[in-house]
């Protein structure tokens, strides 16, 4: 939608800090009145004002767009725009993985090395949030993708384990029919990036008593659950939205470091075949999983 994008700053606007013009930046999209409480307390994701650039304002589908100044992300002169539009759903991983590991009593002796995770779906956000996990210094972290180009993506990303399907997550888990009956089934922490019914189950089934469930896929708004076993295990339930300036930060430093990326870079295409891409990926499997566009 235009809300990942990355470029170089051209021209200034009155007031702006003159030390930008000619920088190499990525973009945080999110832009808040930065004065209620939620601003205030740094959740600007959660401002009751937001809007996104690229959805509520113009976006990065074109040559220019105008953006404040206070949503500039420096990166290293040089760095490749495209991975500078990777920063933001780097930043929806990092969002995710804080939330899942943050709070997580496994930590514990052992520190985050102990926390054990595991990602259902490695499109484009789950692969983020795998990838934020092991950044972070969780261990081992499984990922379930049906889609095999997908899976070796994940495989190549650094993911501990990958499965095809939800019975072998289950199976490397100690996951039976009953989740949760062996002490030591289930993982620490398990992060559903696509929101299907099915997903969402599998979400609470992996995770073990007392464990975090970090919900960030959106596919389905309403789906049955089985609550009992949320209840009776003390699952904690949380959802994730976008991010905060500081996981934006972090994703940068990750990204313009070489520690998290997105993969092998397809070349980029101009602008004028924007529709034409859009409507192939909306179609589904024959298109590509993601396209850049620019000036190319
Ligand atoms: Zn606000």
């Amino acid at each position: 939608m235009g809300h990942e994008l990355a470029g170089e700053v051209i021209a200034l606007g009155e007031g702006a800090d003159r030390s930008w013009a000619g920088r190499t930046v990525a973009v945080n999209p999110v832009i808040s009145c930065r004065t209620c409480r939620f601003c205030l307390s740094g959740a600007r994701n959660l401002c009751r004002r937001k809007g996104l650039i690229g959805i509520a304002r113009p976006g990065g589908f074109a040559e220019m767009v105008a953006v404040p100044a206070a949503n500039l992300i420096g990166l290293p002169d040089g760095t490749d725009p495209r991975l500078g539009a990777f920063v933001e759903p780097m930043a929806n991983g990092v969002h995710a993985a804080r939330l899942a590991i943050d709070g997580n009593d496994s930590a514990g002796a052992a520190g985050i090395a102990g926390v054990t995770a595991a990602v259902i779906g490695a499109g484009a956000i789950g692969l983020c949030c795998a990838q934020a996990l092991r950044l972070s210094g969780a261990g081992p972290v499984d990922v379930v993708e049906p889609d095999e180009r997908r899976r070796g993506v994940a495989a190549r990303s650094g993911v501990t384990r990958t499965h095809r399907s939800p019975d072998s997550l289950r199976d490397a888990l100690g996951i039976g029919d009953q989740p949760r009956l062996d002490e030591d089934s289930g993982a620490d922490v398990v992060i559903d990036a696509v929101g299907t019914a099915q997903t969402r189950q599998l979400a609470v089934d992996a995770v073990r008593p007392h464990g975090r469930v970090v919900l960030i896929g959106m596919h389905e708004d309403e789906s049955p659950l089985a609550f009992r076993p949320v209840v009776r295990d003390e699952v904690t339930l949380v959802g994730s939205y976008a991010y905060t300036d500081q996981d934006f930060s972090q994703a940068a430093r990750w990204v313009a470091a070489g520690d998290a990326g997105p993969g092998e870079l397809e070349p980029v295409h101009p602008l004028t075949q924007g529709p034409a891409l859009l409507a192939l990926i909306a179609s589904g499997t024959a298109g590509p999983v993601r396209a850049f566009l620019g000036r190319a």
